[in-house]
């Protein structure tokens, strides 16, 4: 999908790859026409007949850029298909059917539709129809969204198991219901496996059996998808550096050392991945010059923008139809949580406790391992991102306990705050709406990090109200 075009660049939005590349005019050209199969002097002519010819050399080499984007098809048989699950990712579904309530029920695809609309029979709709229409614009794609009964999936029965999956099977359910949580991207490599952590029991279930002990099951499940992500041949290590991705898994398995090896929460966990980074481009960093005054001043600003950016998304968060009606409710809340923040900022700010410890390296690792951030303009810059996440989390499970005038926070308010923040960070919308803000959320997020850490108190809007005690 071309995003936006200036000054002679195109940008695409490669979502199934994850990632947004710019092209010049004459490799969108050559891209644009690569619609079917055919031969190169047909391509050259194709080319020619736009009224710019090029020479065969010229094609060659824009034909390599594209190659080594994996913008073009590559033959199955020559990837690399065995996959590589690190030993120590774990999980076992516990069948809540958690995931199946609230924002997790769409929207989906046509594609998915038609496969749950053969199963009407199975339900009690009482003539409703089985999905609502959203539609963002008209050039845009329509999404379907499931209707609900309480917010849960119509096909969730009362003992939480799916009445598709109980009646007819795992496998006639679709595709999305059977791989959640699981992430499959396709590396040279092999397939790495990861796990999205939106399982709302992931304080349990991510401690089940090991992924590699259930190879069998998860070949299985990669036999019913034709199209996987596909890791980009280069990334951009910071703004101004682009690596290979051999030289990406080399520094990441660096990170990773320094996430297993780490006795302090997210934020230092990602402080410790940036500094590797740094350590590779030679990039200066420290905080000389910054002032807790302009610190301050910056994210304030900052966490304004991105709430009045969520607020301006609610017209097309909320459907007209109520039944859908928690759509906009997370939004709502975290549009709540951030106008809040500036009263907890020491407590959002300060080292997680033990206990939220092990469970923000399970994210942090997965986030990286399955390149959930590549779609972001650096890896730098989406670390910055999942930083911004936590603090929305942290500040989103403070405001919820607040409300009910609770003073203790416990695990699951933090996994329940997390999922709804990164269900809401991924939604594409809003992924449009805040990717202007992309420099400033790295700044602060990224570059000003320790510091916001090492002065939280000093930030933080002295309110004699509120005293929390410890997670
Ligand atoms: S929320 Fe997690 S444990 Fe519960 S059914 Fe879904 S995947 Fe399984």
């Amino acid at each position: 999908m071309i995003e936006s075009t200036s000054a002679g660049k195109f940008e695409i939005r490669d979502a199934q790859n994850l990632r947004r590349i710019t092209l010049d005019r004459r490799g969108f050209e050559v891209l644009s026409l690569l619609d079917k199969r055919q031969t190169k002097e047909e391509l050259l002519q194709r080319i020619a007949s736009n009224g710019n010819p090029m020479s065969p050399e010229a094609l060659d080499r824009v034909l390599g850029v594209l190659m080594d984007l994996e913008l073009l098809d590559v033959k199955q048989d020559e990837q690399e298909t065995s996959l590589l699950i690190p030993r120590d990712l774990r999980f076992s579904c516990l069948a809540c059917g958690s995931c199946c309530v609230g924002v997790n029920i769409g929207p989906v695809s046509e594609e998915v539709a038609s496969v749950v609309r053969e199963d009407l029979a199975l339900l009690d709709t009482s003539g409703k129809p089985p999905f609502f229409v959203m539609e963002e614009d008209k050039e845009k794609e329509r999404f379907l969204v499931c209707q609900s009964r309480n917010g849960a999936c119509v096909f969730l029965d009362r003992d939480g198991l799916c009445r598709i999956h109980k009646q007819k099977g795992a496998q006639a359910k679709p595709w999305v219901c059977r791989v959640f949580p699981f992430r499959f991207v396709r590396t040279r490599r092999g397939i790495r496996v990861g796990l999205i952590p939106e399982c709302r029991n992931m304080l349990r279930s991510f401690k089940g059996k090991r992924l590699c002990e259930q190879n069998r099951e998860l070949e299985a499940l990669l036999q019913g998808t034709s199209k996987l992500a596909v890791a980009p041949g280069f990334i951009s290590l910071t703004k101004s550096k682009t690596i290979s991705f051999e030289e990406y898994e080399a520094i990441e398995e660096e990170i990773f050392k320094a996430i297993r090896r780490s006795r302090k929460g997210m934020f230092y966990q990602l402080i410790e991945a940036w500094k590797i980074i740094v350590s590779r481009t030679g990039e200066a960093v420290g905080s000389e010059g910054i002032t807790v005054e302009d610190t301050v001043h910056k994210l304030y600003s900052l966490v304004q923008e991105i709430a009045q950016r969520l607020v301006s998304l609610k017209g097309l968060f909320r459907q007209e139809t109520g039944e859908i009606r928690f759509h906009s409710e997370n939004l709502d809340m975290l549009v709540e949580a951030l106008s809040d923040c500036p009263l907890y900022m020491s407590k959002i700010l300060e080292d997680d406790p033990k206990n939220i410890r092990s469970f923000s390296k399970v994210i942090m690792f997965n986030y990286l391992w399955s390149l959930e951030g590549l779609e972001h303009r650096s890896v730098s810059s989406a670390l910055s991102w999942l930083a911004i996440s936590w603090f929305f989390t942290k500040s989103l499970a403070l405001s919820r306990a607040v409300k009910v005038h609770r003073f203790l926070l416990f695990p699951q308010d933090i996994v329940d705050a997390f999922i709804c923040v990164h269900m809401l960070l991924r939604n594409h919308r809003v992924k449009k709406t805040l990717q202007v803000l992309e420099e400033k959320v790295e700044e602060i997020f990224g570059q000003c990090l320790p510091f916001l850490v090492g002065h939280g108190p000093e930030i933080e809007i002295s309110d004699q109200k509120t005293d929390f005690h410890l997670f």
